[in-house]
């Protein structure tokens, strides 16, 4: 299920380069391209969904393996016991530039409340 035109799909088929830190049966993880922490790495589907919501509805179970395999990597990148931030930015107006589901793992540093 992948969509030409999206980056993310073509990370996912190896078209576009990416530091890939974990391959999952339905998962891909890789360090952001911009990092805003220490540990910025984005957990993604193997299938193209363009946000949390539309794969909460089409694909039970997709959720929770997206979870267990971020918090796999935050385990992997040592942040998982001082904390760490899982993002998704669904919508252009929260920030949303990527249209396939990404959930951000973000630790490493002190993390502020409420976001910016
Ligand atoms: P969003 O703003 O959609 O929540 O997050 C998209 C994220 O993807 C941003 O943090 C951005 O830095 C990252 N990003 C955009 N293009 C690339 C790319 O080509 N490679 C990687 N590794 N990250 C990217
Ligand atoms: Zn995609």
């Amino acid at each position: 299920m992948a969509d030409p035109d999206c980056l993310f799909c073509k990370i996912v088929e190896g078209e576009v380069p990416a530091e890939i830190v974990r391959q999952g049966e339905r998962t891909v993880a890789f360090r952001d391209i911009n990092p805003q922490a220490p540990t910025h790495v984005l957990v993604i589907p193997r299938d193209h969904h363009p946000d949390a919501a539309s794969a909460a509805a089409h694909d039970s179970g997709l959720l929770d393996a997206l979870v267990r395999d971020a918090h796999e990597v935050a385990v992997a990148e040592g942040v998982d016991e001082t904390g760490y931030r899982l993002v998704f930015n669904t919508g252009a107006g929260a920030g949303q530039t990527v249209f396939h589901l990404h959930a951000h793992v973000l630790g490493g540093r002190g993390l502020n409340w409420p976001p910016g």
